[in-house]
């Protein structure tokens, strides 16, 4: 996917707060666990949520079409399980004078996890401990309250339309759209990813986006 010229605008952004799942955690190692705690073969298991991601249902809804109780067993978040751009964009936005963040819809465990994975920044937090998930508007309010500057000065970065993208924009934040994961692949082929103000294939190019601030 070509990037986008950054809209106008664009230069007042002053935070950045990226989602967590497939935006900077790949997640195949999880749900590759996940499936055989369940008895399946990852293939089924992917192959469904990627059903589900198309139909717009929650991927909850995943051991039920595969007819498995839910694992016990939680996912965890492991250092190795970060993208290998994650890391670098984090500290070069944190370098280029951005107030950073991360917020997901996540298990409150996945803040320590994350700190442990070498991410050290001005947020860090989950749907579990603010008790709000997204795409509730409350969610993205937070967001914003926590980093300290107006709306539009934030930048939600994510890959999904429905959970990240379009409350964040509809909260008055800027917003980029990441393709990657089965979310963002299918997402990316809807007429509504246009609505991000910037749509990228990797944090590296997002990062490429957003000049230094003086
Ligand atoms: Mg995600």
């Amino acid at each position: 996917m070509s990037s986008t010229t950054p809209p106008h605008g664009w230069t007042e952004v002053r935070a950045v707060v990226l989602d967590v799942g497939e935006t900077l955690v790949d997640e195949t190692r999880a749900w590759t666990q996940a499936a055989h705690d369940a008895g399946v073969t990852p293939l089924a298991l992917m192959a469904v949520l990627g059903a589900l991601a198309e139909r717009d249902e929650p991927h909850t809804r995943v051991w039920e079409v595969l007819g498995v109780p839910r694992p016990a067993r939680t996912p965890t978040i492991e250092p190795g399980d970060l993208y290998p751009d994650a890391l670098p964009a984090l500290h070069a936005l944190r370098r280029a004078g951005y107030v950073v963040g991360i917020a997901g819809n996540q298990p409150a465990g996945a803040e320590a996890q994350l700190r442990t994975a070498g991410v050290d920044l001005d947020l860090v937090a989950s749907s579990q401990r603010w008790g709000v998930a997204k795409p509730a508007p409350a969610f993205f309010a937070r967001v914003i309250a926590e980093v300290g500057v107006p709306a539009d000065r934030v930048l939600y970065v994510g890959d999904r339309l429905d959970n990240d993208v379009l409350p964040a924009r509809a909260a008055g934040m800027r917003t980029a759209f990441l393709r990657r994961g089965p979310w963002g692949h299918v997402h990316a082929l809807r007429p509504q990813a246009a609505l991000a103000d910037v749509r990228v294939d990797s944090l590296g190019e997002l990062v490429e986006l957003l000049p230094a601030r003086p």
